[in-house]
């Protein structure tokens, strides 16, 4: 048996998230710092460059000034003294010299037409001054009297500016001398090496387009900039300075840039490592949750499992087996190759089939052995042996699931002394017993007796011969069957049931009823026999008694013919009364007649014949029967019979004996009663669907003896009785699916009550 590995601590959120959060918080506060530090080195760096550019815009303004001033004084020279040409170039030349960015100085007169000129001759970048820039200027500078700067001039590639210093001379019109300034060359002269270094350096028109610039080709000029308006010129011309991108900010942002990205893998890496962690820990608890399931289903297991490894040692046992044994799991394991399970008696079996596991015979089968518990009782084991193989596919050893069979054997032994002694029993019984499918009549079951009834070879009939029921049905039913080849009668049972495999059969057992149907038959026939003999009796008995009966009406009918004759022999005989008289004798006559044909019928052997009849019909026609009887033993009778009752259904005149036999019994047990008490009473109720007669004397009654023989064939307590009266009433009353009895009359005497169906009709009839 195995433990389950204890789990390791299982990380919280918090301890998965903080990482990654830090991570995060990190790359957060590099960013944060990184924007901050760059916006503090721009800011600096903005100070600086307004600095530079404010001492730039003075340097040049100075310079500027300077030579305006140069100009004025040369002007004013022109202006008291007046200049000869020569002195004018020699003024002027070492102006132009000292000042690079100073292209030419003219002397321009009224008519707008050059003296003089330094140098003499035009440089090309020159011709740009246009004649009508002069004019222009002039006018410009006669307006203002003062030196007037013109716009930025960039006609010839070379961004001129001139500068127009009025002579003011006392004589003349006014003159003027034009200074014409290269701009680039004015930046290139002014800007000192630090300055270019660090910046580019422009002149722009107010609208931003370059008019000149001094610049490194070799740097880039960065996003900080800054304007400031130089005052020169009617445009105003503003100095820019940008600052170049420095090597130093690019290796900056490059490490930045890495500082940033490595943050950044961090925090990704960080987040990997999480869902990496979360992904283990879902796995490891899903392997820890299977195992767990794997070890519960093991241990639940009611089967033993053992595995050995290839030398036959075993090295897992399972807690059903130390069960089945009762042996620890270490004893077992540490018991080498001989295991403590194994009885001494059966340790060459044991080892034989150990030898066949480690051999590699593993039989589908199993092989069966006696092992024995650590109390020492031995119980039988079935063990099925594979071979264990690992994951890599190698063969390490033998895995066995081992069956304690003990209880099984015992039950198996059990069935089948039980389905011997079923079968002893089968075969034992007189009755022919048959099974059949329900669906395709197929034999399931016979025994020896039902192929002998039928003369049948046991292999070959596989279906049942016998007729088949109404098996729509599906309760028990029971018929007789006339076996016309074999002319035998059977009865056969029949049930359905479920078979073994839970298919519906149909249970059948056939008894052989000829010798019962044959013994029936002939008591038929003697019990008609005695009917009629007894009838006879009851006739001969009765014989002196119909004679006066009939004597009865012959006598009115003779007297009657006298009294026609008499009436005939008269001279007008009186018609009316001779019609009278010859219909009483016609009723005499019916009269006697239906006596006659009454007999006839009672005496008569017939078959029953069962219809609706009316009760109080069938006891007039008894009490004229017995109408003879009754006089001579002066016996009253009284019938409570309603005309309303419906009709019973049975054969009239089998009903006319039970009554008959009944009401004759009672006037015979009165005749020792006093002649006062001799009362016959009979009374039919309706109960049910059944008619109820209740026949009551005042006879000497029944005794408690008498009440057990009395039913039975024979029995009599008359000198010449026969015994058989009541036994064939109850016969006839049982085969009219009705009840005959006797009880105590209260009033003292008996009473014999049977009952009897009413008609279907009736039945309908009735609420
Ligand atoms: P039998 O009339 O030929 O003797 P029954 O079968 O009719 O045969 O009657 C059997 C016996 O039952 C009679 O002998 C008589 O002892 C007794 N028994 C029948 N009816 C009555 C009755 N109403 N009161 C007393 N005893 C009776």
């Amino acid at each position: 048996m195995r433990k389950l590995p204890a789990p390791t601590p299982r990380l919280g959120r918090w301890a998965l998230t903080l990482p990654s959060f830090l991570a995060g918080l990190f790359t957060l506060g590099l960013g944060v710092f990184l924007v901050f530090s760059y916006y503090n080195d721009r800011n600096s760096r903005s100070a600086v460059l307004e600095q530079d550019l404010l001492w730039q815009k003075q340097a040049i303004g100075l310079q500027m000034s300077n030579t305006r001033h140069e100009l004025e004084s040369l002007a004013a020279t022109l202006a008291a003294n007046g200049l000869t040409s020569a002195d004018f170039t020699a003024r002027t030349l070492s102006l132009v010299q000292n000042t690079p960015e100073l292209l030419s100085l003219a002397y321009v007169d009224e008519t707008v037409q050059t003296r003089w000129r330094t140098p003499l001759n035009p440089l090309p970048a020159e011709a740009g001054l246009a004649h009508r820039n002069l004019v222009s200027q002039r006018a410009a500078v006669l307006l203002a009297d003062e030196p007037v700067y013109s716009m930025p001039i960039t006609d010839t590639g070379t961004p001129l500016l001139a500068l127009a210093v009025p002579v003011k001379l006392p004589f003349a019109g006014r003159h003027f001398l034009v200074a014409q300034f290269d701009l680039n060359r004015l930046l290139n002269q002014q800007v000192p090496w630090w300055i270019a270094q660090r910046y580019q350096v422009s002149l722009v028109r107010p609208d931003g387009s370059i008019l000149a610039h001094k610049f490194d080709r070799r740097l880039d000029p960065g996003t900080l900039s800054q304007q400031l308006p130089l005052d020169i010129g009617p445009e105003h011309l503003q100095l820019q300075a940008t600052v170049y991108r420095e090597r130093g900010d690019l290796r900056q942002n490059t490490l930045l840039s890495a500082l940033i990205g490595l943050s950044l893998l961090m925090l990704a890496s960080t987040w990997a490592m999480r869902r990496h962690i979360r992904e283990r820990q879902a796995a490891e608890a899903l392997l820890r949750r299977e195992t767990a399931m794997r070890m519960a289903m093991e241990d639940s297991l009611i089967t033993g499992t053992r595995v050995m490894d290839l030398e036959g040692r075993l090295t897992y046992v399972n807690r059903a087996f130390c069960t089945m044994t009762g042996f620890a799991a270490e004893q077992m394991l540490a018991a080498g190759q001989l295991m403590p399970y194994w009885p001494p008696e059966e340790l060459e079996h044991c080892l034989a089939i150990n030898r066949q596991i480690l051999g590699g015979e593993t039989d589908s089968n199993g092989f069966q052995c006696r092992f024995q518990r650590s109390n020492g009782e031995r119980f039988d084991v079935r063990i099925y042996a594979a071979r264990l193989v690992d994951g890599e596919g190698q063969h390490i050893g033998w895995i066995s699931s081992i069956y304690d069979i003990t209880e099984l054997q015992r039950e198996r032994e059990a069935l089948q002394a039980s389905h011997e002694r079923f079968v002893a029993v089968l075969n034992g019984l007189d009755a022919a017993v048959v099974v059949s499918d329900a669906s395709s009549g197929e034999l399931l079951l016979a025994n020896p007796q039902y192929y002998h009834a039928f003369r049948l070879p046991e292999e070959h009939e596989r279906c049942c011969v016998i007729p088949l029921l109404h098996r729509e049905q599906t309760a028990a039913q029971s018929a007789e069957w006339f076996d016309e080849f074999g002319q035998h009668w059977y009865q056969i049972k029949s049930r359905p049931s479920i078979w073994v495999d839970g298919s519906l059969v149909w249970l059948e057992i056939i008894t052989d009823i000829t010798a019962l149907k044959e013994a029936q038959q002939r008591e038929q026939q003697q019990n008609e026999q005695l009917q009629q003999t007894t009838r006879l009796i009851s006739m001969g008995e009765m014989a002196s008694s119909l004679a006066h009966e009939l004597n009865q009406p012959l006598a009115a009918i003779a007297s009657y013919a006298t009294g026609c004759r008499n009436l005939l022999t008269q001279a007008e005989p009186n018609l009316r009364q001779l019609d009278q008289a010859i219909e009483k004798m016609a009723e005499q006559a019916k009269r006697a007649g239906l006596i006659i044909r009454g007999i006839r019928e009672f005496v008569q052997r017939r078959a029953p014949h069962r219809a609706a009849c009316q009760m109080h019909q069938l006891l007039a026609t008894v009490q004229l029967l017995l109408a003879a009887q009754l006089k001579k033993q002066q016996v009253r009778l009284s019938i409570d019979c309603p005309e309303t009752l419906p009709p019973v259904f049975a054969d009239p005149v089998m009903l006319e004996q039970v009554v008959f036999n009944l009401m004759k019994n009672a006037i015979e047990a009165m005749s020792d009663t006093p002649v006062a008490e001799r009362r016959l009473q009979v009374e039919a109720e309706r109960l049910d669907g059944l008619l109820q007669i209740t026949i009551s004397d005042r006879g000497a009654g029944i005794t408690d003896e008498q009440l057990e023989q009395l039913f039975k064939a024979f029995y009599t307590t008359k000198a010449t009785g026969m015994g058989m009266g009541l036994n064939i009433c109850r016969s006839i009353i049982e085969h009219h699916q009705g009840r005959l009895w006797v009880e105590a009359n209260p009033g003292g005497g008996s009473r014999f009550l049977f009952t009897v169906p009413l008609s279907e009709d009736s039945n309908a009839r009735e609420p």
